[in-house]
């Protein structure tokens, strides 16, 4: 049985503990441990992969708003491409969604409402009876999710970190000053143990022995039809029903149409419930004039959330050394560079910016602890 010594062991590989351990690599000795055989394969590689500054509560739209100048200014040498692309959002309320629309409107910024005509022509196949109201955001952007991700792990390994794959973590212990975790692969000694498991942040802290925060994964499906026959959909904004009753955004020449459901499960990997993706899909024929005739592909994935719906990341002032970054919900991508950031620097116990440091209570798992 292999052993390694690490100062960090991260649990979980998705984004979140990609981006941390790009974050500390270098500076500690870094092992990544992920319970599947490749990296992303749960909530990170089935995400819609849309920024959108007028999402979640204030505490997320701070992080999201920290994390675009850090999309945006990258390092080039690790993603030479840009990760974020102008896409747009179209907000639409049916007669029954006006009071989600006003809703929105109250809180967003940027947000601009326009009337049906101006919604039919950016999109033509909305129906323009069904639009009560309309909203555009123009700087809703695009994510490239898998070169953040393989960027993030590749500048992780280059600068020392191991990532260990059929890893499941099975138990740990926190024993003379160090975690001890066992997986089938080998056993980690770590001084700091990261549970960035995602879905399974609550099974992690149970196996390590640590009070759970009450985390709750919800399902939620994506299916991808044809685009409508002679029409450029290439440059449609992602569009939404205010209501949150269905999403769909193009991509790569087809339409992913979402029933924007959540369903609360266990962590499991996650599959489509079909007649909750029927029944999403007619809420979209209702709104939208594309005859769904065959479903070329679907899948689900996690967004697992917090009591509050606000991320967790911070040190558990109930276990010693064991920090918490999980909780993300169906913001995690587009806060990633921000949440990665406080994480290292909280980690290392070194300061954070004004706008970050005035998060870290709002983020802490002690607003959990009694
Ligand atoms: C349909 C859908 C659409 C979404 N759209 C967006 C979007 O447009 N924008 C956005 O910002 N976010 C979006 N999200 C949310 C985003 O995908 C998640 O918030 C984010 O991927 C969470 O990342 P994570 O690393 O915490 O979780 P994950 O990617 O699930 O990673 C956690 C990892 O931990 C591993 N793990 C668990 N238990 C163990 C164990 N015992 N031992 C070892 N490893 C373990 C898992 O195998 C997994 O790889 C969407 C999510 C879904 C499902």
């Amino acid at each position: 049985m292999r052993t390694i010594d690490a100062d960090i062991a991260i649990i979980g590989a998705g984004i979140a503990g990609a981006g941390v351990a790009a974050e500390l690599a270098g500076d500690f000795k870094v092992v990544l441990v992920e319970q599947e055989d490749r990296a992303g394969y749960h909530s990170t590689g089935r995400s819609a992969a849309i920024f959108i500054r007028n999402y979640g509560n204030a505490t997320i739209r701070a992080l999201s708003n920290a994390s675009a100048p850090l999309f945006e200014g990258a390092d080039r040498t690790l993603f030479p491409q840009p990760l974020l692309t102008q896409r747009g959002l179209l907000y639409v309320a049916g007669a029954d969604g006006l009071d989600k629309h006003r809703e929105l409107m109250a809180s967003a910024d940027g947000l601009r409402e326009i009337d049906a005509g101006e919604a039919v022509e950016k999109v033509p196949v909305l129906r323009r009876e069904a639009i009560a109201a309309a909203a555009y955001e123009e700087d809703a952007q695009d994510i490239d999710v898998a070169a953040l991700h393989e960027g993030w792990l590749r500048k992780a390994r280059a600068a020392g970190a191991e990532v260990l794959t059929a890893a499941p973590l099975l138990s740990a212990a926190h024993e003379g000053g160090n975690w001890r975790i066992e997986t089938p692969a080998g056993r980690i000694t770590a001084k700091i143990l990261v549970n960035a498991a995602g879905a399974w942040a609550d099974k992690v802290a149970e196996r390590c022995g640590v009070a759970t925060l009450g985390m709750t994964p919800m399902r939620r499906s994506m299916a991808v039809i044809a685009a409508p026959a002679g029409l450029d959909i290439g440059r449609w904004p992602l569009v939404a029903d205010a209501a949150e009753g269905w999403y769909f955004k193009p991509e790569a020449g087809k339409l992913f149409v979402s029933p924007a459901e959540e369903i609360p499960v266990e962590p499991h990997d996650a599959y489509v419930d079909d007649m909750v993706l029927a029944e999403g899909l007619y809420r979209f024929e209702q709104a939208v004039d594309v005859p769904v005739t065959r479903v070329e592909r679907s899948w689900a994935g996690l967004r697992t959330f917090a009591p509050d719906r606000t991320p967790v990341a911070g040190f558990d002032a109930a276990a010693a050394n064991f920090f918490w970054l999980a909780g993300q919900g169906g913001y995690g991508i587009q806060t990633a560079p921000a949440l990665s950031h406080l994480a290292g620097q909280l980690i290392r116990r070194a300061s954070l910016p004004g706008d970050l440091e005035a998060l870290v209570p709002a983020l802490s798992p002690d607003r959990f602890r009694s």
